[in-house]
């Protein structure tokens, strides 16, 4: 069965596709929202062993005219180097402004690809073909593209809004299961932000879903795009509540920059310690009772998500560098940096008033 979310903006709007099977009917999906029969897939090398034939087939079996490239897994992929050979590898394909890109792989191969269609010709059309839970949920839908620089992550990119996206639940069942449950944490996000009945849910059903269980994922990844779409339809350049969207990352980017991006933690990793820091502040700020912060513990721990920040390898954590990373976010405005803060679980709100002294003291305790 297949679930269709729009995500309304306008002219701009498009649909999100979430369901089993969709990678085999996938052409045939497409094929009327193509201005012409010709398309550009960009994926990974680790997909291309796993998934492109069933792709390919199904747009062969649509009577798209199909090229495209693979490139090497991993976030170093995301840079200047690889979007000038993608860039390159387009042209020489003839690409026109009427060839769809296709980003078919993880949130690396979706921001690098959908940064690529935007500038390429002055922009091509291109749809997201998500297969990891994180892209599924969440880097796929809501327009924002890049790479990262020599100066850190995500730092050159476009608001370039796909036109469709077609998350195959079932692709996620080659997903190694460090990465599902990375991705998981975005998924408990949704529950934390605004709709604690979710987190109801995933307290019974977050077992199921780390575990690949199609149905419990399906119910997952399309509350989660129900709850991204509507974020992204109310604010798509982040000026006010896409920020709760946010919700433990000024925490998991400080955690990522000293443990090494991708090396000690992954992001879902990070951003599942994180959540649980802003809990902590929230809980020490006075705002949210403790046993909804316990209650996120053991929810994150219950699904092997860590909780506490893990030994830093040949080092110390230091309050004093956690804190400077913070002034270094792309969201801080007048050296002010905003906080996601909860009142409790579904509670989430922006606050850019955090006192110095208590984020302190929440910080010297979780380094213990
Ligand atoms: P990723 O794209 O690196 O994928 C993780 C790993 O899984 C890779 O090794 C990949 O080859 C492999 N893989 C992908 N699909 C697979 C499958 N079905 N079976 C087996 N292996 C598979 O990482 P990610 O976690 O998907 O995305 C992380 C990136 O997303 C980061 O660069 C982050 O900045 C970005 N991001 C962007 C947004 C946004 O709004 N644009 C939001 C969140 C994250
Ligand atoms: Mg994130």
């Amino acid at each position: 069965m297949t679930s269709a979310i729009t995500v309304a903006l306008g002219e701009r709007s498009y649909d999100i596709h979430v369901g089993s099977g969709l990678l085999s009917r996938a052409g045939h999906i497409l094929r009327p929202l193509l201005a012409a029969p010709k398309v550009f897939v960009v994926t990974d090398e680790n997909i291309e062993g796993l998934h492109l034939e069933a792709l390919k087939e199904s747009l062969d079996d649509a009577g798209l005219d199909n090229h495209g490239v693979v490139l090497p897994a991993g976030e170093q992929t995301k840079s200047f180097p690889h979007l000038e050979s993608l860039l390159d590898a387009m042209l020489e394909a003839r690409c026109e402004r009427g060839t769809t890109i296709i980003a078919f792989g993880g949130g690396v191969i979706g921001d690098l690809t959908g940064f690529a269609a935007s500038v390429l010709l002055r922009g091509v059309p291109f749809v997201q073909i998500p297969t990891t839970l994180l892209s599924q949920v969440d880097s796929s839908v809501g327009g924002k593209t890049g790479i990262n620089t020599r100066q850190g992550k995500n730092l050159v990119g476009s608001f370039y809004q796909p036109r469709a996206v077609l998350a195959d639940i079932d692709v996620l069942s080659t997903l190694p299961p460090r990465e599902l449950k990375a991705g998981y944490a975005e998924v408990v996000k949704y529950g934390l932000i605004d709709d604690p009945a979710f987190f109801d849910w995933l307290e019974t059903r977050g077992v199921a879903v780390v575990a690949a269980d199609a149905q419990a994922g399906r119910q997952a990844v399309l509350t989660s795009c129900r709850a991204k779409a509507r974020i992204v339809a109310a604010d798509e350049r982040e000026s006010g509540q896409r920020a709760l969207l946010n919700l433990g990352h000024t925490f998991a980017h400080a955690l990522e920059a000293e443990g090494g991006y991708g090396e000690l933690l992954l992001h879902g990793e990070a951003v599942s310690i994180g959540m649980v820091l802003a809990f902590d502040l929230s809980v020490a700020m006075g705002l949210c009772p403790a046993a909804d912060r316990d209650r996120l513990v053991r929810h994150l721990h219950t699904v092997g998500l860590p909780v506490c920040l893990p030994p830093l390898p040949g080092g110390e954590w230091s309050v004093e560098r956690l804190l400077a990373h913070f002034g270094k976010d792309k969201k801080v405005k007048d050296g002010r940096v905003t906080f996601v803060l909860a009142r409790g679980i579904g509670q989430a709100f922006l606050s850019p008033d955090v006192p110095a002294a208590t984020l302190k003291n929440v910080l010297d305790a979780a380094i213990g």
